[in-house]
Parts: structure tokens; sequence; C-alpha cells
């Protein structure tokens, strides 16, 4: 009997997380396994704020993906995928095609601008490696300008963060750290250089525990950030934004540095490909199929699951995406073994740690409030686990982080 062919798109948490449970729970004679991705590392997402501050090299936040995959069982592809084609089984990449039986799709997610004007030109993204390494050069680039023209721009020095989502946040609490060490080396007076935080919602971390907001906000105030709540961003200039306060009051903020952290699509293969999606993501039944598509599965932050407890669908996350993954490998093991049961997905949520920089954060851990070092250390102790998860401790030793205070 021909094997099944079992195709994952995607070595991110949720990619690698079937591959390897699913290199684990098959033996090579009853499957072929096929991992795409367009690049051949992965790289941890979560910890990109650190690397687009500056605050952590490049390199540190990502890994070969060979070293994490056994050769013997997964057949690894470098490519992009461009298109799914359902009806045919098959994936079109940018430099061949790859036809299968089952299908993961676990390609992550993209920057959502909601059409807002020159954001896509004049905005960076904190989205992968290489926009990771822009924004830290370009950020470099303002200080080094600063003094080398003739007449001083000090908006040059100001940084606009458009968002005070998780991502938004973690963000500033990097930049807090970085700027001092970029005024001392470019000979930069402190004082000159801004951030400001630009938030549509009436609060920062909108729906997040007050308490926790509310430290977070002061420390980072504390640190110099200023905060324009209830403020969106309406346009990106070559200058700088245009924000507006209700319908009226409109402001320009020059500015050298926009980095836009305000929400977060599916990656756009889905809509691409014709499958059914809102903003990209795809609304998957309880065994994380597409609905109608019995031999595809789709995890991560380009799939949608709804909180049946408040009826609206969990935030994109690594822990959900990591969560399906594992169930999403016995599922499909179930189907290779030609067993009819298979699992439903429920979400077991271990809390949330927000990042506020090196030393600081904020957090809810199973239901328990947690501020500055100690959830700092806690913040170390999620990443490391998701190395944990996927590459055990090697890995984990090799990449981990363990410079607690
Ligand atoms: P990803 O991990 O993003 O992986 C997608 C993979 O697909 C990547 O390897 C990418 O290169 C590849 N890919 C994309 N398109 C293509 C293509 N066309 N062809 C081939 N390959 C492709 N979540 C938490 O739970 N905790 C946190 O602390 C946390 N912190 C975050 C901090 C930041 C700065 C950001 C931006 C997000 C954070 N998140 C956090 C959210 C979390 O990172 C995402 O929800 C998670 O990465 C989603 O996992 P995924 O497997 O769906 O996609
Ligand atoms: P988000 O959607 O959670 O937050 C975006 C923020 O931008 C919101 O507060 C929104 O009100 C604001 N916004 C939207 N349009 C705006 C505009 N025009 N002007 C100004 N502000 C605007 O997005 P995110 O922060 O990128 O997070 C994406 C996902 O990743 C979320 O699910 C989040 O939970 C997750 N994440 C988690 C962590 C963590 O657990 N530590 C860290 C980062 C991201």
């Amino acid at each position: 009997m021909r094997k099944p062919k079992i195709v994952i798109l995607g070595a991110g948490y949720g990619g690698l997380m079937v591959a390897t449970r699913l290199q684990k729970s098959l033996g090579v004679n009853e499957a072929d396994l096929v991992l795409v991705n367009k690049n051949d590392y992965h790289y941890e997402t979560t910890w990109l704020h650190e690397a687009s501050a500056g605050t952590l090299s490049p390199d540190r936040v990502r890994y070969d993906i060979r070293d994490v995959i056994d050769k013997n069982k997964v057949d690894f592809i470098q490519d992009s995928v461009v298109e799914i084609k359902t009806s045919e089984k098959m994936v079109i990449l940018e430099n061949g095609e790859v036809s299968y039986d089952y299908l993961v799709v676990a390609l992550g997610g993209e920057s959502e601008t909601f059409g807002i004007q020159g954001l896509k030109e004049h905005a960076f993204t904190i989205s992968n490696v290489n926009s990771a390494r822009q924004i830290r050069e370009h950020i470099e680039l303002q200080f080094a300008t600063y003094h080398n023209e003739t007449v001083k721009r000090d908006e040059r020095l100001t940084i606009v963060v458009g968002g005070a989502g998780f991502t938004g946040i973690e963000f500033l609490g990097e930049l807090t750290n970085r700027i001092p060490e970029l005024c001392k080396e470019f000979d930069v007076d402190f004082h000159k250089v801004r951030i400001i935080c630009v938030e549509a919602a009436p609060m920062v971390l909108p729906g997040f525990d007050p308490e926790l907001v509310s430290y977070a906000t002061s420390q980072l105030e504390k640190k110099g950030v200023e905060f324009r709540i209830g403020t969106a961003i309406k346009e990106a200039t070559p200058e700088g934004i245009i924000v507006g306060k209700g319908e009226e009051e409109v402001e320009e903020i020059k500015a050298g540095t926009v980095v836009w952290a305000a929400g977060v699509r599916g990656n756009s293969v889905i809509e691409k490909s014709g499958i059914e999606a809102m903003r990209g993501r795809v609304k998957v039944d309880p065994n994380l199929r597409v609905p109608g598509h019995e031999d595809l599965f789709v995890i991560g932050d380009s799939s949608l699951v709804i909180n049946e407890e408040i009826n609206r669908p969990y935030p994109p996350t690594a822990q959900i995406a990591m969560q399906q993954g594992e169930l999403v490998a016995k599922n499909i093991t179930a189907l290779v073994r030609q067993q009819e049961h298979l699992d439903t997905f429920h979400f077991d949520n271990k809390g949330t740690v927000c990042s506020l920089g090196e030393d600081d954060a904020i957090g809810v851990v199973f239901g328990k409030k947690v501020t500055g070092s100690k959830a700092s250390f806690m913040k170390k102790m999620v990443d490391n686990r998701a190395l944990f998860m996927i590459g055990g401790v090697g890995l984990t030793l090799k990449k981990g982080k363990f410079k607690f205070f």
C-alpha cells in the first residue's frame, strides 16, 4: 500500500511542533513527512522585539531547522509557498510543487495595516529576522546621522510605536533599555530622544488586568515613554505620522522611525488559495481542519478558534499554536493508522507574561498576578519552555535565556 504523504507548511511554533511530534509518533514505513519553510532556520517570533530594538543579536533568535528534525524521517524543502490547490491536493512553491495526502498549514501571520495610507511604505513591522535587523539598523542610522547634519533635526531621534498591544509594549520595554546605550555610543543627549506610543483604544493593553497595565505604563513612563491613548494613527508619511483623536483633532508627529505594531492577520497564502477566511484566518473545526476538507489542517496565527466562554476568537499566540501542533500530530497519526477517533481542541491557557525590558515584566500565570523581576524570570522560563518543547535539553542549553538578574 502507498504510504500517505504528510506535508507541513511553515516551521514556526505550530509547524515545528507538528513535525517533531510526528517524527516521533510515526514510523518510516507508515508515512512520508515533508516540511516546507522559506528559510532554513526557525526564528523565535516571540523574541523579535528584542532583535528589533537591538538588545539581542538576530542570530540569537534563530536556529537551524535541521538541528531539530530527524533527517531520516522528515524531508525538508527550503522554499516559499505561493498557493495551495486544494482540489488537486497540491502546493505550489516558488521553485516547484509538492503533492499531499494530508496538509498542515502553519504559515503564521502577517502585519495588518487596515488599509491605512502610507504604512506599508513608511513604517516598519516586527515580523521576521530581516525586518528586525532593518529596524535595529535604521534606529542606529538615525543616531549616527544626527551629529553629521548641518542643521540638526531632533525629530530624527523620535521613535513612534503604533499600538500598545503586547508587541508594542514589549518593544517599548526593550527600547528603554537600548536608547541609553545608543545615546552613549553616539554622544547624543538622552533628553533629545522621544519614544512615543500611539494607541487607538482608551487604554494600554486593552482588556488586560488594569492593575498590571497601570504598573507597566508607569514603569515605561518613568523610563521616558510618552503614551498617546485614545489616539489612532491615520496615516504614515516620509516625515512621520498623522494621528487623530476622534474625527476632528488631527496632529502630525514628526519621527525618524515609525514601527507599526498594531495587529496581525492570517497569511495571505490562505486567501490567495481561495480558502474561506476572516482577515486571512480560517475558522477551523474542533479537530482543527478546514470545514469541508478532511485532509487540510490550519494552525497558529492563520487559524481562528472561538473561546466559547466569551464567544470571541482566542488571540493568536505561540502558546496556542504549539498546543494546536501537538493535537494535529495526534490526529494525523490516528488518520494514518485509520483510527476513527480524532481529538478535539481545547485551549489550556497557562497565562500571559509581557516583558518590559531586561529585568521587568507583568503577567498572569495560573491565575496569579506577577510583576518585576519575578515576572521577568517567568518570561524567560516561558521562552526556554518553547525551545525545550521543540528541541529538548540540547536546544534549550544552546539557545535558552539563563541570565536572570
Ligand atoms: P510563526 O511562528 O510565525 O511561523 C511561521 C513560519 O512560516 C515562519 O517560519 C515563516 O518563515 C514561515 N512562512 C511564512 N510564510 C511562508 C511562505 N509563504 N512560505 C514558506 N514559509 C513561510 N505569543 C506568545 O504566546 N507569547 C509571547 O510571549 C509572544 N510574544 C510575541 C512577541 C512578538 C514581538 C510578536 C511579534 C509575537 C509574539 N507572540 C507571542 C505571538 C506569537 O509569536 C505568534 O502567535 C506565533 O509565532 C504564531 O506561531 P505560528 O506557528 O502560527 O507562526
Ligand atoms: P494586538 O492586536 O494585540 O494589539 C494591537 C494594538 O494596536 C491594539 O491595542 C489596538 O487597539 C491598537 N491599534 C489598532 N489600530 C490602531 C491605530 N490605527 N492606531 C493606534 N493603535 C492602533 O496586536 P499585537 O500586540 O501585535 O499582538 C498580536 C498577537 O500576539 C496577540 O494575540 C498577542 O496576544 C500576541 N503577543 C503576545 C505576547 C505575550 O504574550 N507576551 C507578546 C506579543 C504578542
